[in-house]
């Protein structure tokens, strides 16, 4: 949520960055709407005013009254009966006006929600993902993607598909059985991949780098997803459990990243200073309809609805400076992860056409798959200011004004898994349809070495 102080003030810069985000949202209609309600609310706290100055005047007329003599009664008498008629009008309106501040106050805060946070200004302006930047690769001693795969291996490869299928890592006929399109069964040592990239990744974050494990839920009220920042905005990609129509008194929803459980834990708390930066890590299954996404990446293990993903979140003081050097920190972390994992990757800088509307910036980091003959999206490093916390209400006491401020929020992927397979499963093959187990996953596959062969 950004700040209406600060949009009443620059109204062109959440104009303009709205208009590089291609979010359409009625600015104006917001300050309209905005400015209505303001002024209703002087109005309430002049009558309140109004009010309170009756009462006094209507004390003072009765004391005089207890002395005035015969020539003042009838005066002081006429005095009062008219201040004595004005407190009903004065009700009358203050009904009308709580009705007008209720109505005014739902519609401007429906719109407000809807302003994206503006893009950073170093940040690239563009359409879409096509007008995102590269900014380095990295490749590893084996594996060149600037190479064909058969240059770099001296073989033809096969997809994540057909060497899982023919290892028995997976079962797409029997997961679509139970459970339509894009569902999947990890089966055997696929499960146990699957599981060994997730447990690195957590005790990486956890143990080389001090993250706080946490597991949180991830079925939620909707406060929690308008929080974070999914909603309303995205309330079509999730998936919900009508809990109203069973009784209930709030219906819930699945969430897509566990970032909602870590950012919800602290909503409306006043955290104490002295205890950030809050680094938190969880593992947890995602939920996406991928509601848009028909026809998209249909094949294999690449587009989903259920994952498991290790997530990293940091909420921090608020200084930019101090969102940036994160920032740089989460990235680096995800860095050194798939360079143990000897995977390729690129960082790509997201341009403003594919932030979202909660990311001041965001970098990918996509990693090199054979199939696909590209680099795929598997990690999203997001920088978010003070947007989400504001929406969550998360403050700390900043000890030099004493004034309570609105944290900073960031995440990124640590792994997402079985996404984070693909490469793994298609640069490591070998000629004989067997894979290479990466080392630094063999301590969580009982010392494995090879998978089939
Ligand atoms: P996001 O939270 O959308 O930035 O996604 C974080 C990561 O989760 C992506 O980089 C992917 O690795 C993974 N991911 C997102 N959506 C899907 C999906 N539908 N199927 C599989 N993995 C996904």
């Amino acid at each position: 949520m950004i700040d209406l102080k600060d949009l009443r003030t620059n109204p062109d810069k959440y104009r303009r960055g709205a208009a590089n985000k291609q979010v359409n949202v009625g600015i104006d209609a917001l300050l309209s709407l905005d400015a209505d309600l303001r002024q209703a609310m002087t109005r309430q706290q002049e009558l309140t005013a109004e009010k309170n100055q009756i009462g006094k005047q209507i004390g003072q007329i009765a004391g005089k009254l207890k002395k005035a003599g015969d020539n003042e009664r009838a005066d002081l008498q006429q005095q009062m009966k008219q201040l004595q008629q004005r407190p009903a009008a004065i009700k009358e309106e203050e009904a009308k006006l709580a009705e007008q501040v209720h109505q005014l106050e739902q519609q401007r805060d429906a719109l407000w929600l809807q302003v994206p946070q503006p893009a950073d200004e170093d940040v690239p302006v563009g359409t879409s993902a096509d007008d995102n930047v590269e900014l380095r690769t990295w490749k590893s001693d084996w594996f060149d993607p600037a190479k064909s795969f058969a240059d770099n291996k001296g073989f033809e490869p096969k997809s994540h598909t057909e060497l899982g299928e023919a290892l028995g890592l997976f079962d797409f006929e029997r997961g679509v059985k139970m459970a339509g399109s894009r569902s999947y069964v990890l089966t055997g040592d696929g499960m146990r991949l699957h599981n060994a990239v997730l447990q690195f990744a957590f005790n990486f974050m956890v143990q080389d780098h001090g993250f706080t494990p946490m597991s949180v839920p991830v079925l939620v009220r909707d406060q929690v997803m308008v929080g974070t920042g999914f909603f309303p905005g995205g309330k079509d990609q999730a998936y919900e459990v009508k809990e109203t129509e069973r009784g209930g008194g709030y219906d819930l929803y699945l969430t897509g990243t566990g970032e909602v459980g870590l950012m919800g834990y602290h909503a409306d708390e006043i955290l104490d200073a002295d205890s950030l930066p809050r680094c938190y890590t969880t593992v947890s299954t995602c939920f996406r309809r991928e509601a848009g996404a028909a026809g998209k990446d249909t094949a294999g293990l690449y587009r989903i609805h259920q994952f498991d993903k290790v997530e990293q979140v940091v909420i921090c003081q608020a200084d930019e400076q101090t969102s940036r050097d994160w920032h740089k920190k989460m990235i680096g972390y995800v860095e050194a992860l798939l360079q143990a994992l000897e995977l390729p990757y690129r960082l790509l800088q997201c341009c403003t056409g594919d932030l979202g509307p909660k990311n001041a910036d965001m970098i990918d980091l996509e990693t090199w798959m054979p199939s696909r003959e590209s680099y795929g999206e598997t990690h999203s490093a997001s920088r978010l200011y003070d947007y989400q916390c504001r929406r969550l209400n998360m403050r700390y006491k900043d000890p030099e004004s004493g004034k309570n401020v609105f944290c900073h929020s960031l995440n990124n992927t640590v792994a997402a898994s079985p996404r984070i397979l693909i490469p793994i499963l298609e640069l490591y093959q070998n000629e004989d349809g067997s894979i290479t187990v990466p080392t630094a996953l063999r301590p969580y596959m009982g010392g494995a070495e090879r998978i089939g062969g």
